[in-house]
């Protein structure tokens, strides 16, 4: 039987240090929201610097923004912000296009800078992203390149001298699991193959050192735990060492290194600025801005231990009182992501059904119900709530309704 409370619970949100960061956040009233590991609830100060944005600088300002309110400094200024954030150093992250966009430069400088050789390393159940991208990368290689895919168990059996490179998730987005970034780095350059590294479920959940572990090339995406807004740019991070030797495959007038001397032959920028490629998107980079400072003053070390905290509390209540639901996800939290999942063969009706009554979880095909925890604005009661409104759901077999069956665009 759980030990939990009501009692207990309210004394944890009584005693949590990031109690009050809720109130930085819009969130419906009446809702519960386990879904900032796919979308990150709107902060205060977004939609103030993006009004602000909008009617102060491109309204008032038009083309003069780029210089007067230095729009074109935005993409390295906040990727110096984000460098705090993941164990990197100002200097060595930009703000740039899409994760998927992002993977592809790294992957293509990677094998530019790492050893001669025709294999590139990785999880199979990676993001599927991640997976296109590298299959296109081998099919557009001329048979140069080959991806093996391989569990997570394998990696380090399967790190060989014929891998130039490990590309691999963090965390995973379906099962959670995290990897051990410090162990398989070093494992890596042990046999000379180079590390590319996708934080999109990791940064802004828990502590990244990525300069700590040695790491090559790392990207992700400022939508999910910071929180930025839908579809709002990417980053990308490149080791110091690496910067002045790559020749960008995507070589864009952004990266060139007098952009308006409008040179028709290109040279690159130097450092990661020769990461950029087109325009950059200024509202997204804006918000991000905005969102990296509700993270000021955050210990992400406790901010992770948050997160397991609610975690295990979600385990322990719906494991004991939904015995249909099978567990997806690591049980111990230092193996798990911010996020649990769980699996059931009709995962997708339940996930609209526990929507219909007021808790945003999602669901990932073909059975897979992901619950994530953002520790700056869920709260240990959301927890025990959110448990409950699914015990009811499962108890009554609510999500039977035919309603719930029918899948929309999104999921
Ligand atoms: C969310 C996510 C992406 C998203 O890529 P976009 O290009 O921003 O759509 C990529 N990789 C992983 C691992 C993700 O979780």
């Amino acid at each position: 039987m759980t030990q939990w409370t009501l009692d207990k619970i309210q004394k944890l949100d009584a005693e949590d240090i990031f109690a009050a960061k809720r109130d930085e956040f819009f969130l419906p009233e009446g809702l519960i929201y386990l879904d900032g590991n796919s979308l990150g609830a709107l902060p205060r100060a977004v939609a103030k610097r993006l009004q602000e944005v909008t009617e102060k600088e491109w309204g008032g300002s038009l083309i003069a923004g780029w210089n007067v309110h230095s729009w074109i400094d935005l993409p390295s200024r906040v990727g110096d912000m984000l460098a705090g954030l993941i164990g990197a150093d100002p200097g060595e992250v930009v703000l740039a296009e899409s994760t998927s966009i992002n993977l592809f430069k790294a992957l293509t400088a990677a094998l530019q800078a790492g050893p001669k050789r025709g294999t590139i390393l990785t999880e199979e159940g990676n993001f599927p992203t991640d997976l296109y991208v590298l299959d296109a990368i081998a099919r557009h290689s001329g048979g140069a390149v080959k991806i093996k895919r391989v569990a997570a168990a394998a990696l380090e059996e399967n790190l060989t001298d014929e891998v130039a490179i490990l590309c691999l998730t963090h965390s995973n987005f379906k099962t959670s699991r995290k990897h051990n970034m410090a162990a398989l780095t070093k494992a890596a350059k042990e046999v000379g193959a180079l590390t590319v590294w996708d934080l999109s479920h990791s940064a802004g959940a828990m502590p990244v050192d990525l300069n700590g572990c040695g790491v090559d090339y790392a990207v992700g995406c400022g939508y999910k735990y910071l929180n930025s807004g839908p579809g709002g740019p990417g980053y990308i991070f490149v080791a110091k060492r690496h910067q002045d030797k790559l020749d960008p495959v995507l070589a864009g007038w952004m990266g060139h290194i007098r952009p308006f001397d409008f040179s028709g032959d290109y040279e690159p920028a130097d450092g990661i600025l020769r990461q950029l490629t087109g325009t950059p998107d200024v509202m997204g980079a804006a918000a991000l801005e905005a969102a990296l400072g509700v993270f000021d003053n955050v210990d992400m070390a406790a901010l992770y231990r948050k997160a397991q905290a609610l975690g295990d509390l979600f385990l322990d209540l719906v494991l004991e009182s939904c015995p249909e639901l099978e567990l997806g996800c690591p049980r111990n939290a230092d193996d798990r992501g911010s996020q649990v999942t769980l699996k059931h063969a009709h995962g997708y009706a339940i996930i609209q059904a526990v929507i219909a009554k007021g808790l945003v979880g999602d669901f990932r095909s073909p059975d897979v119900l992901r619950f994530g925890f953002a520790p700056l604005y869920n709260s240990y009661t959301d927890v025990w709530n959110a448990a409950a409104i699914l015990a009811e759901v499962m108890d009554e077999r609510v999500w039977e309704t035919p309603d719930f069956q029918a899948r929309k665009k999104v999921t």
